[in-house]
């Protein structure tokens, strides 16, 4: 007995290695890239990636404002949510529609026919269009963030010019098939397989997809499937296939699965019998279908976060609305404090959320023009900040108006059921706050094992012990420098560079008091994730801020009330990230693990 169970924890030790060895593969590059994120582990600011606030070009601009004069007059006139979710359908001319306005192929090259926007410009579309309807949104990032987008990434010419015109004009729709019954969260348990025939130019594709976006409604699909592996490892590595519901051997087992929200949305089960693929459709190097998905989920994380902020806008008129004009105990509803408090707190989220989607799409703008720069944690952090705060932002509106949010002749009950998708699609925001934590941690681990080798082999590590030393001792006594312009941004740039710097030294005591057993301790991991992303948020904040505060509120969406929400939310941010870091020192992680435990072992009923 005890010989089958140690047989089981050496495989299952075996895996993980395996599992961990393959993560580090598929995150880390070899080319040294800055990420803003990264560097608030190490106890740093990045200021040159944090500021000025990105801003676009006159000539963008004016096209940005072009475009959502046209997208704002054709969703009063064409989209209708209400009757989206009633039938649990997106019209097909409301798609044609978006497709004639370029909102389908917004940040593909012009050569191509799209309309060659920058991130930050597509994001502000999908803001206006999350603001609105967001099953909407969810098809068009199904289609453009993450199904086109893995084609312009990753596609041959060939491929491009087959599908790229057809996609980019929204004469066609894309998928991106990932999720399986046993590939969910664990993405990389792909069952799928693919098998090459002996020439090699053809693969049989066997198995089945569940809950895909567009599914049976898209023209071209990215389907990942597991191919034979090469090399030494035991596993076969997952390769993306394009392929077209034409293709003999393409099933739709349930094209519109009933669902709870985003309910236009087609969210197919798809099935592939000996499908024949040419290995011309392979998207991108075989073997590399999980680095292709982790690519463009950055793309659909960041939209996330613009889909949040229009939600979280649409919520907060709403709510402001409501609040002037019922009246309860002879007063407005506006004019009790626990009401003020819904409306100040949904006001400094919105903006934060707001700067956060733009600062995070600056990034990605600035890597697309070729600076070295890292922003796989900032997409995450994004995701799962704005989808956690849009939660509880529709949640207060819906209480401000009471009873009657209730029901279905208002928005908020739809709006309510259409924001739950958001914390478990693109990554469930549990497994996406544990990377967040362990991504974060990696470099300062890694200095840190460093140290912890040279500490027992000291003379021949000398090197690295005076170095350590050194940059140790320096760092502890400085914080970092956080340059703003505005005066008024001065004490909350103090107070963010005392809070980056503490957090610096909490994510190093993390990793001293659990060394390599950290990677399991997820109640650890949460408050260094939750710390990091506030200090991201505050970052971003403080950046769009100085920016509207140097320009007059030029270019601003915020006007005043925004403005002073964001100090709100300067002061609220810091405090929340005191709270976190004492976690560490005063938690219930010991009771919380024995109260699941006791649960988990109960008898079945
Ligand atoms: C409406 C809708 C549309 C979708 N569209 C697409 C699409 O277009 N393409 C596609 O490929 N997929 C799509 N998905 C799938 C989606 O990405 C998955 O649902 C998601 O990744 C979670 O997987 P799962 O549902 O299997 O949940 P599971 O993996 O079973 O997880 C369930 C819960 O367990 C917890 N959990 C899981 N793992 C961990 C962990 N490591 N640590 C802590 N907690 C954990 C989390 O709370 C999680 O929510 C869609 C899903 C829905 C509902």
């Amino acid at each position: 007995m005890s010989g089958t169970t140690s047989d089981k924890d050496t495989q299952q030790a075996e895996r993980r290695e395996e599992q961990m060895r393959e993560a580090e593969n598929l995150l880390f590059s070899e080319t040294p890239r800055r990420s803003a994120a990264q560097e608030l582990f190490h106890g740093r600011f990045a200021g040159e990636l944090f500021l000025p606030y990105p801003r676009s070009s006159a000539e963008e601009q004016s096209r940005i404002g072009q475009a959502l004069t046209e997208l704002k007059a054709f969703c009063d006139a064409h989209l209708d949510p209400a009757a989206i979710d009633r039938e649990a359908d997106i019209p097909r001319d409301v798609i044609d529609g978006l497709g004639r306005l370029g909102v389908l192929g917004m940040t593909a090259p012009e050569s191509l026919g799209g309309r060659g926007f920058s991130q930050r410009a597509y994001c502000r579309v999908l803001e206006e269009l999350g603001g609105r309807c967001s099953a909407t949104s969810i098809l068009v990032n199904a289609h453009h963030s993450i199904g086109m987008r893995s084609l312009l990434l990753f596609g041959t010419p060939d491929q491009q010019r087959r599908w790229l015109p057809d996609l980019v004009s929204g004469r066609k729709l894309a998928a991106f098939a990932l999720t399986e019954t046993q590939a969910g969260s664990d993405a990389a348990n792909v069952q799928t397989t693919a098998v090459p025939d002996e020439s090699g130019e053809f693969f049989t594709l066997n198995g089945d997809k569940r809950y895909i976006t567009n599914g049976a409604i898209a023209d071209v699909l990215t389907v990942m499937a597991r191919t034979p592996g090469q090399g030494k490892g035991k596993s076969k590595p997952v390769t993306a296939f394009l392929v077209t519901p034409d293709m003999p051997g393409f099933r739709v087992i349930e094209p519109r699965m009933s669902k709870v929200g985003i309910r236009g949305t087609a969210t197919a089960k798809l099935a592939f019998e000996n499908m024949r693929v040419p290995r011309s459709q392979i998207l991108g190097p075989e073997g590399k279908g999980l680095k292709i998905a982790l690519t463009v989920l950055d793309f659909g994380r960041t939209t996330f976060g613009a889909c949040c902020t229009g939600a979280a806008k649409t919520c907060l008129r709403l709510a402001v609305e409501h609040a002037r004009t019922r009246e309860q105990f002879g007063q407005k509803l506006g004019e009790f404090e626990l009401v003020q408090e819904k409306l100040a707190r949904m006001a400094a989220w919105t903006y934060a959320m707001e700067a956060m989607t733009t600062a995070t799409a600056g990034l990605i703008d600035r890597a697309a023009a070729g600076e070295p720069i890292e922003y796989m944690l900032e997409t995450a952090m994004l995701k799962v900040w704005s989808t956690e705060r849009l939660w509880t932002i529709v949640n207060d509106a819906f209480q401000i108006y009471g009873g009657a949010a209730y029901f279905t002749d208002r928005p908020l009950e739809r709006m309510l059921r259409d924001a739950r998708i958001n914390q478990i699609g693109e990554g469930a925001n549990e497994v996406l706050t544990s990377f967040i934590a362990l991504v974060g941690l990696r470099a300062p681990g890694v200095e840190l094992k460093s140290v912890w080798d040279a500490l027992h082999h000291p003379l021949r590590e000398m090197g690295t012990l005076s170095r350590f030393t050194w940059h140790e001792l320096a760092r502890r006594m400085e914080s970092p420098d956080v340059a703003v312009h505005a005066p008024a941004l001065v004490p909350h740039a103090r107070t963010l560079s005392r809070l980056i710097r503490q957090f610096g030294l909490a994510a190093q005591k993390a990793l001293m008091d659990h060394r390599e057993e950290i990677v399991d301790r997820q109640l650890a991991q949460e408050p260094i994730a939750a710390a990091a992303m506030e200090l991201f948020a505050q970052a971003c904040v403080l950046s769009r801020l100085d920016h509207e505060l140097g320009h007059s509120g030029n270019g601003s969406t915020a006007g005043e009330s925004g403005r002073r929400a964001a100090f709100l939310f300067l002061s609220h941010s810091a405090r929340r990230v005191g709270e976190l870091l004492s976690e560490r020192r005063d938690n219930d992680y010991a009771a919380i693990r024995e109260v699941a435990k006791s649960l988990l072992d109960l008898p079945t009923s």
